[in-house]
């Protein structure tokens, strides 16, 4: 339930039951002053309701069987009296959106408190408001499904694209990695990403899909470039706004553009104390890291210190991306046949 997305839904529910309530409070004090008995009925039908109460939780089951009866007439008398004025006769009650729990977003005990059993709107609204959540962070256009491996060349390479496959058999081999990724998440074994690759080869739109897949299915995922990474870490650390614990605790964590960032020791320390805190042991704890860089591994290795190098290819599968700029292949495909 911390989920700020259940927050939100759970309290447009209850601003929206409020909202219910204090509507059918103003048509009831606008009746009250058109209808002479109707107040006198509201009263007969509140003591007879309050008797049948008392008298049932005492066990005087007869007794109180007299006065539900009395309820129910009084009830009737009511609706009588709305209806010989030409309002409805439900013209009283709140009008909520959904029947079955009131607007409290879980079904009704008996006595009329909110059961934990969550009503099936509630979770239609979750998912509606996780989607339009994960839309905002991730293109709703980028999925594994819809990725187009014919931007990438056939023909193998090896000298110019540093891969033996074919750029092409090379990023299909990498989507069914990722695809492996997304559907093992929750294994215990499933183990760490390291992109690696020149810009437009596809690591953005993989990392994508897979943020986008998983927070789709309620996990929690933040996504931050290398320097607003570090920029977060070290603010959170100094005003202690729990920006830093969220990181350490993401179940999935995205950095884009590692390497950009500007050297120092600090930040080698940062990056090394977050490695080490994100590889958790604790099984039933999901924390896994994905990192993407343009640096190729020997080029990381010139940049970061043994340590981290080390963490790195122990921890991580590092998927070698490798092609032309997909985005200037499709721009010239766009060129050539407008409109596709
Ligand atoms: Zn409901």
């Amino acid at each position: 339930m911390d989920d700020p997305r259940v927050k939100t839904v759970l309290q447009a529910y209850a601003d929206r039951r409020d909202q219910a309530i204090r509507e059918a409070e103003g048509r009831r004090r606008e009746a009250l002053e058109r209808i002479p008995g109707l107040a006198g009925a509201e009263a007969a039908s509140r003591l007879a309701g309050l008797s049948y109460a008392r008298l049932s939780a005492m066990g005087r089951l007869e007794e109180a069987k007299a006065w539900k009866m009395e309820q129910e007439a009084s009830l009737r008398n009511i609706a009588c009296l709305l209806q010989e004025q030409g309002y409805p006769a439900d013209w009283l009650e709140p009008v909520f959106y959904c029947s079955r729990c009131r607007d409290q977003g879980y079904l009704p005990n008996p006595g009329g408190a909110p059961s934990p059993v969550r009503c099936a709107c509630l979770d239609q609204r979750i998912r509606e408001e996780i989607a339009r959540s994960v839309d905002i962070r991730f293109p709703p256009e980028h999925t594994l499904a819809a990725f187009d491996e014919t931007l990438f060349s056939p023909e193998a390479d090896p000298k110019k694209y540093g891969v033996t496959l074919s750029p092409r058999e090379n990023v299909r081999w990498i989507r069914k990695r990722c695809q492996d990724f997304v559907r093992d998440f929750a294994d215990p074994a499933c183990r760490n990403l390291l992109f690696t690759g020149p810009t437009g080869t596809g690591k953005t739109f993989m990392a994508n899909c897979i943020g986008r897949e998983l927070a789709l299915k309620g996990y929690d995922v933040i996504r931050l470039t290398a320097p607003q990474l570090f920029d977060r870490i070290i603010r959170g650390k100094f005003d202690g706004d729990g920006t830093y614990q969220d990181i350490l605790d993401a179940e999935l964590l995205i950095v884009d553009d590692l390497g950009v960032e500007s050297q120092s020791a600090a930040k080698f320390s940062i990056f090394y104390d977050l490695l080490e805190s994100r590889n958790r042991t604790e099984p039933e704890k999901i924390c896994r890291t994905l990192l993407s860089t343009n640096f190729k591994m020997k080029e990381l290795v010139g940049f970061y210190d043994e340590r981290i190098i080390s963490r790195l290819l122990h921890w991580y599968d590092i998927l070698r991306f490798a092609g032309d700029d997909a985005r200037l292949t499709l721009s010239a495909r766009r060129r050539e046949c407008p409109g596709s």
